[in-house]
């Protein structure tokens, strides 16, 4: 017998009887075992019978510098040698952490001169939310409670990211939400446009959320939050009208917009942070995912002075964690933010990674008969599954579809996302040409399999 299916199954077994994983159905999964992971390198992953797997989600879209990075590992080698652990709460900090936040006013638009630390984007988005709240009560504005958020967004697993998120099924699992948050519609052209143009949607989605803050008082609304970009709802880029008017509605009436950066940022659209892709100034910035290139967990907030000097002003903020500004996790993310910047990872996906992704997936899927569209920028891509292109037809069954079509490209060693009826590609932004090749020809591949089994 072979060892390597021996230990397969064996780790099968363990992984059934002890491990609830997130978001899957556990009985269904565990009949059918986990594939076990066991080594990565470049943008390859490796399972434990041997096959080799191209990862084109850069794990779950947090792997932006590719798996086996020497200079991370080093990082956190000698960080944990010489700091492993010290907390920042009673007068005292450490080094990585300094360094990073130096780092990070650099690299993001001048205003961001000061940043909270945390373990994930879900605790960036309940940190952001408890600072925007504490802004307004030191501005004297405590009816400013009430944040708009929108449909099918994704903001993480927590009570407060749950709540803000915009997926219907969590809100079911959930016997309360946080109180104050309410949601306008997604600017998700493809599946409720209508008969509008893009752009006219766009505009309109916008004006969504000056209609609600019409609606709830301006004097009652602290904040709005958006991804740039929705990622977890299928990589929706919203026309480019939506981003510009949302912003000029906030300004009108001095609402926050905190822009969800947790997958945006750190150069997925080829620029640092996707609100710059779109053109727009949020106030607060939350940050995770390829902070670190998930190296290790950690999260972050970025204030903008206007909120940040209230904040400092204004006494004691009761809030943090244990593990802020983690210093293991703090110079891992140091380590790889000079990784980006220094080999100019973000400026190739800009000027040449990026654009080759975007083009050979036109070229190869553009025409695909259940293909309707291809959304994104610089390495990330919504494919719209969809009976008819012209009309905008979605399938009746489609979440069903992109599932089947997601496990065709499990099968033939690429890992492609389905969200809805999108299926969705964020690859390690270190990809080469021949590697986008890879995940393009290997996603068509499962793409045309899909469409001979309807
Ligand atoms: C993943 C994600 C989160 C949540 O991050 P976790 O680290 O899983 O808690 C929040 N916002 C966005 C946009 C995300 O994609």
């Amino acid at each position: 017998m072979n060892d390597r299916i021996d230990s397969t199954a064996h780790y099968r077994a363990l992984d059934a009887a002890h491990h609830l994983h997130p978001f899957s159905d556990m009985d269904t999964l565990n009949r059918a075992g986990s594939r076990v992971i066991v080594k990565a390198e470049g943008v390859y992953l490796w399972d434990s019978e041997g096959s080799r797997i191209i990862d084109g989600m850069a794990g779950l879209w947090c792997v932006n510098v590719g798996y086996g990075r020497r200079e991370l590992v080093d990082a956190a080698s000698r960080q944990m040698q010489e700091l492993p652990y010290y907390n920042t709460f009673f007068k005292t900090t450490h080094p990585p952490v300094i360094e990073l936040s130096a780092m990070l006013a650099n690299i993001l638009p001048a205003r961001f001169n000061r940043f909270l630390y945390c373990n994930s984007g879900s605790e960036a988005i309940d940190t952001a939310l408890r600072a925007v709240h504490r802004y307004w009560a030191l501005q004297g504005q405590t009816k400013k409670r009430y944040v708009i958020a929108r449909t099918n967004a994704y903001h993480g697993s927590t009570i407060a990211g749950a709540t803000l998120g915009g997926m219907s099924y969590m809100h079911e699992q959930m016997p309360s939400k946080i109180a104050h948050v309410v949601h306008i519609d997604q600017p998700y052209w493809f599946g409720e446009g209508g008969a509008m143009n893009k752009e006219a949607f766009g505009l309109a989605r916008a004006r969504q959320l000056e209609a609600k803050i019409l609606e709830l008082g301006a004097d009652n609304v602290a904040a709005f939050i958006g991804e740039p970009f929705q990622g977890a709802g299928g990589v929706i880029f919203p026309p480019s009208a939506y981003w510009p008017e949302v912003e000029r509605i906030c300004r009108k009436h001095d609402v926050l917009l905190i822009a969800d950066e947790v997958i945006g940022g750190f150069g997925r659209t080829g620029e640092w942070f996707a609100h710059e892709h779109f053109g727009f100034e949020p106030a607060v910035i939350t940050m995770a995912k390829g902070l670190t290139s998930g190296y290790v967990p950690m999260g972050a907030v970025a204030l903008s002075d206007r909120i940040a000097e209230t904040i400092v002003q204004g006494g004691e903020f009761a809030h943090g964690f244990t593990y802020s500004g983690h210093p293991v996790a703090a110079a891992v993310a140091l380590a790889n933010l000079k990784l980006l910047r220094d080999e100019g990872i973000v400026a190739r996906v800009k000027k040449d990674a990026g654009p080759y992704f975007q083009r050979r997936l036109h070229d190869a899927l553009g025409d695909h008969p259940i293909v309707g569209e291809i959304a994104g920028a610089g390495l990330v891509a919504g494919i719209q599954l969809a009976e008819d292109r012209a009309t905008r037809k979605r399938f009746i069954n489609g979440d069903d579809i992109a599932d089947m079509c997601r496990d065709c490209c499990f099968a033939g060693g690429l890992v492609m996302r389905a969200s809805h009826d999108r299926m969705v590609l964020s690859p390690p932004l270190v990809v080469t040409h021949q590697e986008i090749d890879e995940i393009v020809d290997k996603a068509k591949a499962a793409l045309d399999a899909t469409a001979r089994a309807l």
